[in-house]
């Protein structure tokens, strides 16, 4: 590994602390015979804490110029997958393990969000997300109504399930060191808040709600689903439609969402 470029344009910002890797592994929760999925092996280090608790390992790593190593660690239980975790069909990934599955990840940030919402929108098997993210990004993860992280990403991370901030990770706890700090965020999958719900038509609305963000629902609502003003003020009433997106919360939002369907 010592003679490793590293690549920029893969995110590849490594982590060899010890007691940082237990700590993520313990905050992930995982325990024996559960099935992880990492993503972005880098040089295993997390991998090889994870094959020693886990049941079964998968772990993606898109850059080829690792495989060599990760193969020369003789992990156990982890199944490695050289190739774009993106490019492979949710519906794949979920059969490469029998039942339910746990992600734990030290995340290369320019995926993080795709990636949660590639697992968290299409996968009917993924149980908890754990994943090392930018500490803006973690904010917004977790920032409730009212907060001035509170946004689209904040809504359909509450929409599939809770989210809470495990630790922050200085900058100083990565090679080659990056420019911001991070922070391992967790999430606890929850389905039954979904169900009944067309996910992707929900993540357009609440994305139409948050397009422009200094404007009121009923500007937002008019131009994002194409309902005139005057239709609009049928289906809601005249206090929600002067109100911003940001004040309301998941709860809220759907009750919105349910009012315009069923008017619709
Ligand atoms: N897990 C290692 C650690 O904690 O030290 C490496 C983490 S590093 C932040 C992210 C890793 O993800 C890099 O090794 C990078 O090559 C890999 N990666 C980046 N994009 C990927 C993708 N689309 N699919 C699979 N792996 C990817």
């Amino acid at each position: 590994m010592s003679e490793h470029v590293f690549k920029k344009k893969f995110g590849q910002n490594f982590i060899s602390d010890r007691n940082l890797l237990q700590a993520i592994v313990s905050d992930s929760g995982v325990s024996a015979g559960d099935n992880v999925l990492e993503i972005g092996a880098g040089a295993g280090a997390l991998t090889e804490v994870l094959d020693k608790v886990a049941g079964k390992v998968v772990s993606f790593e898109i850059d080829k110029d690792l495989q060599p190593h990760l193969l020369g660690l003789g992990l156990k239980r982890t199944q490695f997958v050289f190739g774009d975790v993106m490019k492979v069909p949710t519906q794949d990934i979920d059969r490469m393990f029998s039942g339910q599955y746990h992600i734990v990840a030290n995340l290369p940030y320019y995926i993080t969000t795709p990636l949660l919402f590639k697992f968290l929108g299409q996968s009917s098997n993924v149980a908890t997300i754990t994943v090392m993210v930018q500490k803006e990004v973690a904010q917004r993860m977790v920032a409730q109504k009212g907060e001035q992280d509170y946004g689209l990403l904040s809504v359909m991370v509450a929409f599939y399930g809770s989210a809470c901030i495990t630790r922050i990770v200085g900058r100083k706890m990565f090679f080659p060191q990056p420019k911001v700090d991070s922070a391992l965020v967790k999430i606890i999958v929850d389905r039954n808040k979904f169900s009944g719900i067309d996910k992707a038509d929900f993540y357009s609305f609440v994305q139409g709600c948050f397009s422009m963000r200094r404007k009121t629902l009923k500007n937002n609502l008019s131009h994002a689903l194409g309902i005139n003003v005057k239709t609009l003020s049928e289906m809601l009433d005249e206090k929600t439609l002067a109100s911003r997106a940001e004040e309301f919360s998941l709860d809220e939002l759907i009750e919105i969402y349910k009012k315009i369907n069923v008017n619709r």
